[in-house]
């Protein structure tokens, strides 16, 4: 290994044959401050080389054995970095000039005085600290040059993994860069379009048009946008900026590409959802406005028993309304999130059979048998919100008396699950013998508005807004809903709730 050189605490090893220079240098040299060693012959100082961190040699050129010239060729090879000053007689003047030719540093005649000696040495001593002053340069530099590779490979990174697509163009509208999310939404196959005029990678002209006027510093400096769509339906929105120069020059353009789509599903869905809201609002209210027109021309002719009539008509329609407001309320705190399920031990059976009662009345106006039927074992108690259970079970037994004809029969049953000893959820049959649900709108009941219409249920009025109303509740209390129906032959909507750990049997309601 090659003993390491700094310019610290340097070390000299003088190689001659002449003991009074071997001496004399290594009086002035230790007195300079520097480590000696010494040798008189060319083999013991290359001994010594190999051992020590040898910075300068002194080299004699006329030796017994191994010559200088033959030591200074040992020495290249061993450390080209060692300098190599060679002793020389006025007689050898010429070969100390072919040492140099091969690789001497410099050389001193001898005899020479201590200043001769100290001038030769302080100038190999500046080459060393100049060198060495070099290469921490150098090293400085690669550490910069590395960090810059960094510092570039780590922005690379960044935009690459951006979940919104960017593109970037020089001022001739060539794409400079697109990330992954650029070429995935816009369907580009990857690396094609480095290079490449933006026509010839982007069909769409007005994204082009955009991007080629901020390439070339026609918009100011404000973001342009532009919305289109692709052919695979998605909804894109482009802003771009021009990329300017610190004298402000135009260099190229930088466009953020995102997918809009939800947005604009969602956009469409409020659009619809008021223009529902609109049309179930303007008929009972056009239905209202004529009654009222009629009433009124009958107070001119005081016909009173047809304004009975007329304004129990409107009263009617009225609480339609009032109902339809009252469910879309409802619906938007469910749907916001904002309805507060205040969770409180419930007993099921007895909630339910207030429900029933209270819908006797209901249901006898339609001749039709509503019942309750309870299971022989003892029903744990569930956690839930009362207020929500009622609104859920009112409207699945309200919908089993609406959709079921004259005479038919009603029956709300009670079941645990999956056996008796550990129950994990409780099941809530409601059942009607009425017109059923044929298969295609099964999926759609619990859908905003969504209201089947046909001959049997054109003249029953709702708002379509009962189911997603459950639906939501029993999301909210981590409850579950299935429906099975035969047309003509009657429904069963059967709700899952959940029975909170702590209950066991033994904490049964009596
Ligand atoms: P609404 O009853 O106000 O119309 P819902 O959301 O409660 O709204 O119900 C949506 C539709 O589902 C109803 O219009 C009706 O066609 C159908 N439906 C609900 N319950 C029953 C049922 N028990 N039997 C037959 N059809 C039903």
């Amino acid at each position: 290994m090659k003993p390491e050189i700094t310019s610290n605490r340097l070390s000299i090893l003088v190689v001659d044959d002449e003991e009074s220079i071997r001496e004399g240098s290594e009086r002035i040299l230790t007195r300079m401050g520097y480590q000696v060693y010494k040798a008189s012959r060319g083999s013991e100082g290359l001994e010594i080389l190999c051992h020590h961190p040898v910075s300068i040699v002194l080299l004699d050129l006329k030796m017994p054995g191994m010559d200088g010239m033959e030591v200074l060729a040992h020495i290249q090879r061993l450390n080209p970095e060692i300098l190599v000053i060679i002793i020389t007689g006025y007689a050898t003047l010429e070969t100390a000039i072919e040492a140099m030719k091969q690789g001497a540093y410099d050389f001193i005649p001898k005899p020479f005085e201590p200043d001769q000696l100290r001038i030769v040495i302080n100038r190999a001593r500046e080459r060393i600290r100049l060198t060495e002053e070099t290469e921490k340069l150098a090293q400085e530099r690669q550490r910069n040059l590395a960090d810059l590779g960094t510092e570039k490979s780590r922005i690379r990174t960044i935009v690459e993994s951006l979940p919104n697509g960017v593109l970037v163009t020089n001022v001739q509208g060539q794409v400079a860069l697109m990330n992954p999310a650029f070429q995935w939404l816009m369907g580009i196959e990857e690396d094609k379009a480095t290079g490449e005029p933006i026509e010839a990678c982007i069909q769409d002209k007005g994204f082009c048009q955009l991007v080629e006027d901020i390439s070339a510093g026609k918009t100011n400096p404000l973001p342009a946008t532009y919305e289109f769509t692709t052919i695979g339906e998605k909804y894109l929105l482009a802003s771009g900026r021009p990329v300017l120069s610190d004298e402000g020059e135009c260099l190229g353009a930088v466009v953020n590409l995102v997918d809009i789509t939800a947005m604009k599903v969602l956009d469409r869905l409020k659009s619809e959802f008021v223009a529902k809201v609109s049309h179930e609002l303007r008929s009972p209210l056009s239905t209202i406005h004529e009654q009222l027109a009629l009433v009124l021309k009958d107070m001119v002719e005081k016909d009173s028993s047809r304004d009975q009539y007329l304004l129990s008509r409107a009263k009617e329609k009225t609480q339609g309304l009032i109902s339809l407001i009252g469910d879309l309320l409802d619906l938007s705190r469910i749907e916001a999130g904002n309805v507060c399920i205040d969770c409180k031990p419930v007993k099921l059976d007895e909630l339910l059979k207030s429900i029933v009662d209270f819908l006797e009345t209901r249901a006898s106006g339609k001749n039709q048998s509503l019942k309750l039927v309870l299971p022989d074992e003892p029903l744990p108690m569930i956690s839930a919100d009362p207020r929500a259970l009622e609104s859920v079970f009112g409207n699945l037994i309200a919908n089993a008396i609406n959709y079921t004809p004259d005479g038919g029969a009603i029956e709300v049953g009670i079941g645990l699950l999956p056996d008796k000893i550990r129950p994990d959820k409780i099941r809530i049959d409601v059942s009607d013998s009425g017109f059923g649900i044929e298969a295609k709108d099964i999926d759609n009941i619990f859908k905003r508005f969504y209201r089947v219409k046909n001959e049997k249920t054109r003249f029953i009025t709702g708002t379509g807004l009962g189911l997603p109303i459950v639906k939501g509740l029993l999301d909210e209390l981590g409850g579950s809903i299935q429906v099975r129906s035969e047309p003509s032959q009657g429904s069963t909507f059967t709700v899952f709730l959940p029975i909170s750990a702590s209950n066991s049997p033994q904490d049964t309601a009596s």
